[in-house]
């Protein structure tokens, strides 16, 4: 059966990279299935944080990646750790290791002078019990294999052979008896009988000597999946200088997790030539061999186009649900204008985000405080004061406020003035909205209602 994990590390927020690891580790549980494991990998205390387990938690929340087993922090589980490594303290597999730090600097500068990477020479490896008092300080180091090499089939960047003469005794246990961060994931992949460990291919060098220590620990090895980076649409590794890479960051901005899901299991593995996936569509056809094997550039505005067609396709309520966010974010009062749910067919064709949907709302519920500058030196400036004076009279004669009644009145001011139809149209737009860009003339003034439609093109002609 397959199982596999996501094991974030909790330093910061949950970015892209990470979301797009744990979706392909999700998927592949889910294809086959198998189960998800949530675990935290928390022994850093220094580096992690309660607010970054909170920011995980909430960034697999909001894109509905749920787990099946977990979570589960690594620094509940301490005992368990000492308890495998005394097991293979006791078999002859690890060994206590007493060197200095000044014979290790030592080592290091006499390598580094020679061109040699061999890193620790294995000084200790060979102590007898008489030769050791293990009341001095010292750390334990796992017995890396001396021969051969270690050989795996990566599922998606193909086999890794690695031999072992280039892997040193790793320290599994520091002075203080905790352990280290290769031997947890270990321990805990193993435990909690981790079929698949689909991760970022910033740990494939790490693998070989996991796998040396699953062995030696007399266990079945997983299979392995390393997942390329992401890069910025410059090319170079994603990073905060890109602007957004937290998942999180992504709401903000006005995205759908829908989007974005779609966005990530798209940035990086393919099926065919197609673009749009629902979730059930992406544990259909989810496989590793898909992935690409290079890192992939992250694309905005392919990120919008989904964006745009999921605000159109989606079920409104869903949709609804995320925008009552954002207008409660804009602070908007929703008493005073149009039912939300009329919004999002009446933009979505003009906008790319809920957050550039709100911002071009809000004139339906609340004054505007300043005209687009752009739409005002366009259509307002010098002041149409012609179209808008003839408009607000017959507005204000006007009794049926209904959307084709309302468009009707404007292309009869039109033909009065014998003006094209934007002519009349577009200063009254930006009069009655301080933008350029709205819905349906009819429908915006519809919903804008008489009264402050009449005060607001006061406001422009004064
Ligand atoms: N905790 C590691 C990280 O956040 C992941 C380790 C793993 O997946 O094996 O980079």
């Amino acid at each position: 059966t397959v199982k596999t994990r996501f094991a974030p590390s909790p330093t910061g927020y949950l970015h892209v990279g990470g979301a797009r690891t744990a979706l392909y580790s999700w998927l592949y549980a889910k294809k086959h299935q198998g189960d998800f494991v949530l675990r935290i990998e928390d022994t850093d205390r220094e580096r992690s944080t309660d607010e970054s387990v909170a920011a995980i938690f909430e960034g697999m929340e909001w894109l509905m990646l749920g787990h099946d087993e977990g979570p589960f922090y690594q620094t509940h589980r301490f005992d368990r750790y000492k308890e495998q490594i005394e097991a293979l303290l006791e078999e002859g597999k690890a060994y206590r290791c007493y060197c200095s730090k000044e014979r290790l600097e030592k080592l290091r500068e006499e390598q580094q002078a020679n061109k040699q990477n061999i890193g620790y020479d294995g000084h200790c490896r060979n102590l007898s019990a008489d030769e050791q008092d293990t009341s001095k300080p010292h750390v334990i180091r796992f017995k890396n294999p001396l021969e051969g090499k270690v050989v795996f089939n990566d599922l998606i960047k193909g086999e890794i052979a690695v031999s072992n003469s280039e892997l040193d005794d790793l320290i599994i246990a520091r002075t203080d008896g905790t352990p280290t961060y290769n031997f947890t994931v270990v321990v805990d992949d193993l435990d909690m009988g981790i079929s698949h460990v689909i991760r970022g291919d910033d740990h494939v060098n790490n693998t070989p000597r996991q796998i040396n220590m699953i062995e030696a620990l007399g266990s079945d090895v997983p299979k392995y999946a390393h997942v390329p980076m992401i890069l910025g649409e410059d090319g170079k590794r994603l990073s905060k200088r890109h602007g957004a890479v937290g998942v999180m960051q992504y709401r903000d901005q006005g995205y759908l997790p829908q989007a974005v899901l779609n966005y990530l299991v798209r940035l990086g593995w393919s099926h065919g030539d197609q673009e749009v996936f629902s979730v059930e569509e992406m544990i259909e056809h989810f496989d590793l061999k898909d992935v690409n094997r290079a890192p992939s550039a992250f694309n905005t505005e392919k990120l919008n186009w989904l964006n745009q067609h999921y605000m159109k396709s989606l079920p409104t309520e869903e949709v609804m649900k995320h925008l009552q966010w954002h207008l409660g974010q804009a602070g908007l009062d929703l008493t005073q204008g149009p039912d939300i749910e009329k919004l999002i067919p009446a933009m979505a064709e003009r906008v790319k985000t809920l957050k550039e949907l709100v911002a071009a709302v809000h004139y339906f519920y609340e004054d505007y405080e300043a005209f687009d500058a752009k739409a005002a030196k366009k259509h307002l400036r010098p002041v149409a004061r012609e179209p808008l004076e003839l408009s607000q009279k017959k507005l204000s004669e006007q009794n049926d406020w209904s959307a084709d009644k309302l468009h009707e009145l404007v292309s009869a001011t039109a033909e009065e003035l014998e003006l094209g139809m934007g002519k009349v149209g577009m200063p009254l737009r930006v009069a009655v909205t301080g933008s350029g860009m709205s819905p349906d003339l009819g429908i915006t003034l519809e919903w804008i209602g008489k009264d402050r439609v009449l005060k607001r093109i006061d406001k422009a002609l004064a």
